[in-house]
């Protein structure tokens, strides 16, 4: 039952507090992600967690059992490490077996256990291949086959996706998720892929600055962001400055200058307080809709990509904001210049105070 759980950890290096006062527990069985911009601390939370550094201050306990002191190798942890590091002149099959051997456990439950990793990465039929023959997909699987020859049941896995291609990445995280949940494990995932993380874990746990900002359901996170950090992190989002002008039974009415008023269901906030009201651009739509706040405006942009397209439309208040809408055949588009209106619902409009720094800084991703 590897429960893992982190209280007050904190890692500093010279003057980087790497992690600051970390709380963070993953229950038994659970896959969490952690996602956050570079340097932000997840290498050292995974380190942390595995005993290759210590921490300045907190404990680590995995099952109840409290670890700082205990070294790696008595940890019980499959790892597998930021970069692809097999062995590169051993075949899949030596790779697997390595650690086992090493340690002298019994050869015939290693081969045993190892045919039934191999099976579980699907790449039995290449046990005698070298690394360098292998896809960088299977390569990868072929690190967690090896991290899982611990017969640990808390795998950490550091940005184990990073070096592959697009298309690789997304059928290899389906794969993870599955062998985490086939085989029961506790997992913690470290991606700066927020799409990854999303689509892969039970839980996502924001950092930031060597900090937790917040934690939660992949969909939860996406549609109701604590924190204004996660709103922009976590998808995309528009945010407009503006005052609290009003509050009905309905919701808040927030003035964004020149005259332009929206509402969201939100609340919680005093008559003239400066505020931000957040949107993600495919919650906008153009023309009008029952009951959405209408801003109308020029368009200035449109960008494809794929199966979206983004169209970029200028306010009466300076704000550019952006709506995001999926391509579908036939379906004529505006064009730059052309005045439109757009809509969104008072639900899918989120309100945060103003940020004490400054929204710009709050937002930044360093
Ligand atoms: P992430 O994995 O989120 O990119 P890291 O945990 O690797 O971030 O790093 C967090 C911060 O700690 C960064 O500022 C990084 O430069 C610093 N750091 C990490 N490891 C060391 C180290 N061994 N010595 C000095 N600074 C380090
Ligand atoms: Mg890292």
């Amino acid at each position: 039952m590897p429960e893992v759980k982190l209280v007050n950890v904190t890692k500093r290096y010279g003057r980087i507090v790497a992690n600051d006062h970390i709380n963070l527990t993953i229950k038994d069985k659970e896959y969490v992600s952690v996602i956050g911009p570079s340097g932000c601390g997840k290498t050292t939370l995974i380190k942390n967690i595995a005993g290759i550094i210590e921490p300045d201050e907190g404990e680590i306990y995995i099952g109840g059992r409290l670890v700082n002191k205990v070294p790696i190798e008595d940890r019980e942890i499959g790892y597998v490490f930021q970069n692809i590091a097999l062995f590169p002149h051993m075949t899949v099959w030596d790779n697997i077996t390595y650690g086992p051997k090493v340690k002298g456990y019994p050869p015939e439950e290693t081969e045993s256990l190892a045919r039934e990793m191999i099976e579980m990465i699907k790449v039995a039929a290449r046990a005698d291949a070298y690394p360098d023959e292998l896809s960088g997909g299977t390569q990868q699987k072929t690190a967690v086959a090896r991290a899982l020859m611990t017969r640990s049941k808390l795998l950490l896995l550091d940005e184990p996706l990073g070096a592959l291609d697009l298309k690789v990445r997304a059928a290899l995280r389906y794969e993870l998720r599955r062998i985490v949940k086939d085989l029961g494990l506790t997992a913690l995932h470290v991606t700066h892929d927020q799409e990854e993380a999303m689509s892969i874990s039970d839980r996502v746990v924001v950092m930031r600055r060597g900090r937790i900002v917040e934690s939660g359901k992949p969909l939860e996170l996406y549609m109701r962001p604590k924190n204004i950090f996660t709103a922009n992190f976590v998808g995309e989002a528009n945010f407009l400055e503006g005052k609290l002008d009003r509050v009905t039974n309905e919701g808040s009415i927030v003035d964004i200058g020149s005259g332009l008023k929206i509402m969201t269901r939100d609340k919680g906030m005093k008559i003239g307080d400066r505020v931000v009201a957040a949107f993600r651009p495919e919650f906008a739509i153009l023309g009008k809709i029952e009951g959405g706040n209408t801003l109308s405006g020029n368009i200035t942009d449109i960008v494809y990509s794929g199966s979206l397209v983004r169209i970029y439309v200028e306010l009466p208040n300076e704000s550019r904001i952006v709506i995001k809408k999926a391509l579908r055949f036939g379906e004529p588009l505006p064009r730059i210049g052309e005045k439109v209106t757009v809509s969104i619902s008072p639900e899918n409009i989120l309100m945060y105070p103003y940020p004490e720094r400054g929204l710009r800084r709050e937002l930044s991703l360093e």
